[in-house]
């Protein structure tokens, strides 16, 4: 799915107050954005820039003040939440004890047209890739995973849910550094073999780098670059 924010501004109420107070700066400042249907962009800048916000105004959980945000040609305002397909990571995701896993994997499955041995064997595959059990992606209790099992079974359910647009927020973050290595790499290999539209939130470069087609740098509400990594580090 192609993503498209044409000319995107928002502004938070102040807290007690029903008025936006005009001196304050936007948390989104005039963002235009095309991301290709398959490609991964990652957004990369320091704390409160707005990479956050951001990720929530695409998936339609904010709304702008003004501009757009397109899904193919649909504005999102009016695709119904359930019809967006979006799969959603964030750092501090917790697997809730009763919270269900692929479950019905038919459902899912029904939705994009693929049959149950389609759908298995995808499920199967994404399990070994992110190195989890297959009966946690199905939904498993997970009580007594680690941090960083919890975080990986819960980027695999994303994915076994077949989304059109992944959004992660820091998903990886509160991970040791040996464990941040391979699990980007795990989800770098799921997201080109599926070629699935992806958002990745992050305040390591590094990382953004790694992870995405192109980067997108933020500075105070605004992209203030983007590109491949050629284009913003080696072009003159
Ligand atoms: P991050 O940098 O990981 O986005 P933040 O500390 O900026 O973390 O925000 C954490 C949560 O608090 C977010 O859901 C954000 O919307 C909310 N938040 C951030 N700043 C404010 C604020 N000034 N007033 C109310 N909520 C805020
Ligand atoms: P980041 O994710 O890059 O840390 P955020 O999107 O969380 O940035 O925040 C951008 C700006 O908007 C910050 O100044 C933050 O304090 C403010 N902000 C974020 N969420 C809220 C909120 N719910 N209410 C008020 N201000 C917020």
């Amino acid at each position: 799915m192609r993503i498209r924010l044409a000319d995107v501004t928002k502004r938070y109420l102040r807290e007690g107050s029903l008025r936006v107070a005009s001196d304050e700066p936007p948390a989104l400042d005039h963002i235009s954005l095309d991301i290709a249907d398959g490609e991964t962009v990652s957004v990369v800048g320091p704390s409160g820039c707005g990479k956050s916000t951001l990720l929530r105004l695409v998936a339609g959980l904010e709304t702008a003040d003004c501009g757009t945000v397109h899904y193919d040609e649909h504005d999102v305002a009016d695709v119904a939440p359930q019809d967006r397909g979006i799969g959603m990571v964030f750092q501090d995701y917790a697997l809730y004890p009763t919270m269900k896993g692929a479950g019905n994997l038919k459902y899912y499955f029904d939705v994009h047209r693929r049959t149950e041995d389609e759908a298995r064997a995808r499920a199967k595959e994404i399990a070994d890739i992110m190195g989890v059990g297959f009966e946690l992606l199905l939904g498993q209790q997970t009580t007594t995973l680690s941090g960083g099992e919890q975080q990986r079974v819960a980027i695999a359910r994303c994915i076994v849910r077949d989304p059109t647009l992944f959004l992660m927020d820091e998903p990886i973050v509160n991970l040791d550094a040996k464990l941040r290595e391979s699990t980007r790499m795990e989800m770098a290999k799921l997201l080109k073999r599926y070629g699935i539209t992806t958002m990745f939130v992050t305040h390591d470069q590094q990382e953004a780098v790694f992870m995405g087609d192109r980067i997108a740098l933020m500075r105070a509400g605004r992209v203030v670059q983007i590109g491949t990594f050629d284009e913003l580090y080696y072009s003159p």
